[in-house]
């Protein structure tokens, strides 16, 4: 190989974070159980004291974070959840402001409350049209949901970074729905790129895990201080299977992305079908910003159709796309948001993770609820 070779994405996802191969070694070592190591003498520079502060099945799956997200270090958390509140309460103080998404992931207005409780100021804007940027001035931090869950709304990263760092303020990006291999926050001028690994990252439906991917180690290093001092810490059970699962995000991610496109495109031709939202939809309102910085659109998709009846008749005649909440996994499902109060969506609206099954049948399935849905039929 030659020193101007880059292994293609394909080839270095299925490696990622991966010791050194050594004889008779596993190529991926298991799950470390410890809640605390062997210590003799001096702990300056100890790699592994207590099972709080660090774990060696953590320290492999953040390798492999860091390295998709083009971080310097990456720091895992037990749910998404836990990554959010690790930067927004690490680096907000009372008298500081905060601009945030108005419509990104629904918990965000319970941090938001939290925050404000704790005497931080709060400014919202939507995602669409880089609103947030009229709203840095004194920002002590930029959060960025790009694209929004549930509304599938884009704003332009780079754009929005260099306007909050030239106002001094720090830039994390909840990355959730694109995954590392769907965008790259840090590239595009973030500092922090945040995500939930309940999602696409693990992709099957089983685990919850967060974390944090930071432009320098200085970062890094205050995240694990508030993981430390809160315990939001990972399962050692949970990182194994998020490490294990990263070996085929590749091709998960491709496949989802293909068949989310196909059932966008079918759900878009439908005559039951008011509305369709898909960034990698031409003609989508955030297509061109999207493909600008996206590199796969994902796999959520979401419709609004008639009303909240029809959509309820419409997830009851799915046979293959289950209902659930969360998206991501290699299994479809699909929900109707508005179910949970908090989305500004309509009654109708329904949000679908699309998973790897084959695309003829997922489209065949949902044109047969659909038709169901409208003779009235509640399988
Ligand atoms: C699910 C989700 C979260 C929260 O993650 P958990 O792992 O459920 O705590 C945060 N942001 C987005 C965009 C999500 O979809």
């Amino acid at each position: 190989m030659s020193d101007a070779h880059r292994d293609a994405e394909a080839t270095r996802v299925v490696r990622a974070g991966l010791p050194p191969e050594e004889a008779y070694a596993p190529p991926l070592p298991g799950p470390v159980f410890a809640a605390h190591y062997h210590l003799p003498g001096d702990v300056d520079g100890a790699p592994y004291t207590y099972g709080r502060d660090g774990n060696p099945t953590w320290t492999g799956l953040e390798r492999a974070v860091a390295e998709l997200e083009g971080a310097a270090e990456a720091v895992a958390f037990a749910s998404g959840m836990g990554a959010m509140s690790a930067v927004l309460f690490t680096w907000l103080r009372p008298g500081d402001v905060a601009v945030l998404p108005s419509d990104g992931y629904n918990l965000l207005a319970s941090l938001r409350q939290r925050l404000e409780d704790f005497g931080v100021t709060v400014r919202t804007a939507p995602t669409p049209g880089d609103a947030q940027r009229e709203l840095l001035a004194g920002a002590r931090l930029l959060w960025i949901e790009s694209p929004s869950n549930p509304g599938l709304d884009v704003c332009d990263i780079r754009a929005l970074a260099d306007a909050a760092h030239a106002h001094g303020a720090l830039v994390a990006v909840d990355n959730t729905l694109a995954t590392p291999l769907g965008q790259r926050p840090l590239a595009l001028g973030a500092d922090l790129s945040v995500a939930s690994g309940t999602k696409a990252l693990t992709g099957h439906g089983d685990v919850l895990l967060g974390y944090v991917a930071c432009r320098d180690a200085g970062l890094a290093a205050q995240v694990r201080g508030w993981r430390k001092t809160v315990g939001a810490i990972p399962g050692p059970m949970e990182a194994w299977l998020a490490h294990r699962s990263l070996a085929t995000l590749e091709v998960r991610t491709a496949r989802q992305a293909e068949n989310a496109l196909a059932v966008a495109e079918a759900l878009r031709d439908h005559p039951e079908v008011t509305a369709v939202r898909h960034p990698g939809l031409p003609g989508d309102p955030a297509h061109a910003l999207a493909a600008r910085q996206m590199s796969r659109f994902g796999c959520v998709v979401s419709c609004t159709l008639e009303d909240r009846e029809f959509a309820e008749r419409f997830l009851a005649g799915l046979r293959l796309v289950g209902e659930a909440t969360s998206f991501g996994s290699v299994r479809s499902t699909a929900e109707r948001r508005g179910r949970w109060g908090g989305d500004a969506v309509p009654e109708g609206f329904v949000r679908l993770s699309v998973g790897v099954e084959d695309a003829g049948d997922l489209v065949a399935d949902l044109r047969s609820a659909l038709g169901a849905a409208r003779r009235g039929e509640l399988s």
